[in-house]
């Protein structure tokens, strides 16, 4: 069985609309998918409705933004009721977050020579969140960035110019919300987060005081000694294992669907309850 518990439509920062990923992932031999988009629930219809026909099982999820002290992390909840009212609530007020930051990165793009990147973001943004990535793809569009990667190093990334600091979910409230909903909190791309083990491991405290479950043990473009890192925090804090490819984009090869290694065998995976 070919688990992938983590991806992006054009909900939020993905490319494809949701039944485009299902049927890439139906197509990469995925077995059991997980939409994820960031801090929304309007694809996992569409989702589900591809999902019923192509005959695959689609784990309705969302990745949520956590503040925590100064930091950001991403929580992804999976087998969330997209009903629940608590984190319907919840993330329609990360929802007006979005909103309110991305006048204040257009702002300071203007200030850096690059104009009407608000309505840019937008249009490409269409009926889902706003996020980074739409001002990272105005600015390669405008000319001012080489790749999208580039616009997050000059413009976008913490510390620089356009970063604009946000409040996020508390890690207790994004935890408790999808538990409401019935769902499992996983910590996403441990590898990603630049900082300290010492850090990453009183966070990981937290988590799991907070209620967590899991930790993504394999993202899609991980080294064999990332995945050691991330097996270590895992058996530490006693959390199960997800593999997620956290695909966006059919152009990055590295995050396709379903192109994980197999979980570890010291790791209990999430899914070893799942039954149905
Ligand atoms: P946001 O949640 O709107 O702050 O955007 C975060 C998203 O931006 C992440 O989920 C990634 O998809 C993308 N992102 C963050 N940092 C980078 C980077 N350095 N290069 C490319 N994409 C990035
Ligand atoms: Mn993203
Ligand atoms: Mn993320
Ligand atoms: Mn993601």
């Amino acid at each position: 069985m070919i688990y992938d518990l983590h991806s992006h439509s054009n909900h939020s920062d993905g490319l494809l609309s949701p039944a485009d990923v299902v049927q890439r992932a139906k197509d990469n031999g995925v077995d059991v998918l997980a939409l994820t988009d960031h801090d929304t629930l309007s694809g996992l219809a569409e989702a589900q409705a591809a999902a019923d026909q192509l005959g695959l099982k689609l784990i309705p999820g969302v990745e949520i933004s956590v503040s925590w002290g100064k930091r950001v992390f991403h929580v992804v909840g999976l087998k969330i009721d997209a009903e629940n009212k608590q984190l319907c609530d919840g993330l329609q007020e990360l929802t007006k977050q979005r909103h309110s930051r991305a006048q204040k990165i257009a702002e300071r793009l203007e200030k850096c020579g690059i104009e009407n990147a608000l309505t840019a973001a937008k249009d490409l943004a269409g009926e889902g969140n706003v996020t980074r990535t739409h001002f990272a793809r105005a600015i390669l569009a405008a000319g001012k960035a080489k790749s999208e990667a580039d616009a997050f190093g000059k413009y976008l990334a913490q510390g620089k110019k356009a970063y604009v600091k946000t409040q996020w979910a508390g890690l207790d409230e994004a935890v408790n919300w999808i538990k409401a909903a019935g769902g499992v909190a996983v910590l996403a791309h441990p590898a990603r987060y630049k900082m300290s083990q010492t850090v990453m491991r009183e966070f990981l405290g937290d988590f799991v005081r907070a209620g967590g479950a899991g930790l993504e043990i394999l993202n899609g473009g991980l080294s064999a000694d990332m995945i050691r890192q991330n097996i270590r925090l895992a058996e530490r804090f006693g959390l199960q294992g997800s593999a997620g490819s956290d695909f966006h984009n059919p152009a990055f090869p590295w995050t396709d669907l379903g192109r994980l290694p197999a979980m570890p065998r010291e790791i209990t995976p999430i899914w070893h309850s799942w039954t149905e």
